[in-house]
């Protein structure tokens, strides 16, 4: 009988926690990767992360290949299809990797319940961080929500086990030998126009890592590891990196621990995907005003900081994190925009969009978010340019026009922004 692993946002063989368990527990384990009709009907037809996940489906397929086995490639609804292979095969086990985001837990409940029906057991392992949902809790089992102390019970707990690698390598002889099927085409799914992209490389950059304290924050710099799109897809292993890490710069060790900290949250307040963490913070009565929303995507406000960060999104699918902050800070304090319309921009055009990541970052750019800085703190997007990108590097990069008669006057005032937020943000929360 087969064994299925079914590969998620696990796209590796190397260090694979819930591929290594499978293989452990016997033979003839058959890798399988879903191209999720759920997902993709949704998407633009020229998606940049579909092209980045066949490239990589590719490539996963021909390391089976070395190994004499092969990786099943479907297109449909995994809801039915995983039952649909578990009966074909006379499968009685199927493992995978957890997956943390709402749409992930339901789907996979309702699968393991269709299993049960067929006596077939579906096991998930943890993968993709290091300490998942309940393992770093308060004393009395309730959730961290201040980043510090959850960073300080989260290194406390931190031993060598926890970033073990998984020697799958060792097991490598129970996968199974039988058919291979071919990779259906891109364009079999309506993903014709995409145009090739190189991706950030697949690399674990030591020197970039190991100055990034003083590099992190000068986005005309290459100072941070361009490593979030692998994070996401699962190319590279978390406990790898973050041994690295850990061995070599305290600060990004820490934003290995902010990714953690933000699936923990995702996972016990599934609601914050689309509501204030803050409750009151769902009173603020926002504006909304097509043209100014429209400039702030389009990176036309007159703010040049602003501008070069949406440009860069636009353009190459990634923003740097300080320009992330200043953008998402000016689209919800300067226009008064809900935060909601910049999370589902950035979820639409973000190569490394990961629902966790990007609620978290934006609901702490609105103040309603945990951990999120006080509301009244307003990022001067003039002073963060004096101060990030003084010689203009960045923004001369990517608004090329900045300087010359093309470019366009501030869309607001800053002062005047500033002071209307306050007071919309007062009256909903009542802080007078
Ligand atoms: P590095 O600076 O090299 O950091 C290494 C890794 O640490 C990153 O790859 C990422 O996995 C993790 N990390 C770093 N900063 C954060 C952070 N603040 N929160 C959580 N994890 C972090 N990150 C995403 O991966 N997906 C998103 O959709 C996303 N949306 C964001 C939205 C907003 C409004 C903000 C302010 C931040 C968002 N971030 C998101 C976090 C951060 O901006 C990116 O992870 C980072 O810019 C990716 O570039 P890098 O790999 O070079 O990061």
């Amino acid at each position: 009988n087969l064994t299925l692993f079914w590969h998620r946002r696990d796209l590796r063989i190397h260090d694979n926690a819930g591929l290594f368990k499978a293989l452990k527990q016997g033979k003839n384990v058959q890798p399988v990767f879903i191209f999720d009709t759920n997902i993709l009907n949704k998407l633009p037809k020229n998606d940049q992360r579909v092209l980045f996940i066949y490239q990589t489906i590719k490539e996963l397929s021909a390391s089976y290949n070395k190994y004499g086995s092969s990786l099943w490639v479907f297109h449909g609804n995994p809801t039915q299809l995983i039952p649909e292979l578990v009966k074909r095969h006379g499968v009685e086990k199927v493992f995978c990797n957890r997956d943390y985001e709402p749409a992930a837990i339901q789907r996979d409940k309702f699968i393991h319940e269709a299993l049960q029906n067929l006596n077939c057991s579906f096991s998930g392992s943890k993968d993709q961080v290091i300490f998942e949902k309940d393992e770093v809790v308060k004393p009395d089992g309730n959730p961290y929500h201040v980043f510090t102390p959850y960073m300080r019970r989260w290194k406390e707990k931190l031993t060598d086990f926890y970033l073990k690698t998984y020697p799958v390598e060792n097991y490598i002889s129970n996968l199974n030998k039988g058919t291979e099927l071919s990779i259906p085409d891109l364009e079999a799914f309506g993903f014709s126009d995409i145009q090739t992209q190189a991706f950030p490389p697949l690399r674990i950059p030591k020197s970039i890592i190991r100055d990034y304290h003083n590099t992190r924050d000068i986005p005309s710099l290459d100072g941070t590891s361009r490593l979030s799109v692998h994070l996401r897809f699962g190319t590279i292993s978390i406990r790898e990196l973050a041994k690295t890490a850990r061995e070599t710069n305290e600060k990004y060790f820490n934003e290995l621990i902010w990714r953690d900290f933000y699936q923990m949250i995702l996972f016990w307040y599934p609601k914050s995907m689309n509501h204030a963490f803050k409750a009151e913070y769902d009173r603020i009565e926002w504006e909304f005003d097509e043209v100014q929303f429209l400039a702030w995507c389009e990176g036309r406000t007159g703010y040049p900081l602003v501008d070069a960060g949406m440009r860069e999104l636009n353009e190459t699918g990634h923003m740097h994190n300080r320009i992330r902050m200043v953008v998402a800070s000016f689209l919800c304090k300067h226009l008064l925009h809900d935060w909601r319309l910049g999370e589902r921009y950035f979820a639409e055009k973000l190569l490394d969009f990961d629902l966790a990541s990007n609620v978290g970052g934006w609901q702490w750019a609105a103040g309603s978010g945990v951990d999120a800085a006080p509301y009244f703190r307003i990022f001067n997007p003039t002073s963060q340019q004096e101060k990030f990108d003084p010689e203009f590097e960045y923004i001369k990069k990517w608004v090329p026009e900045f300087g010359t008669a093309d470019y366009p006057k501030p869309i607001v005032e800053h002062k005047w922004a500033r002071e209307r937020v306050l007071e919309r943000y007062k009256k909903a929360l009542n802080t007078n």
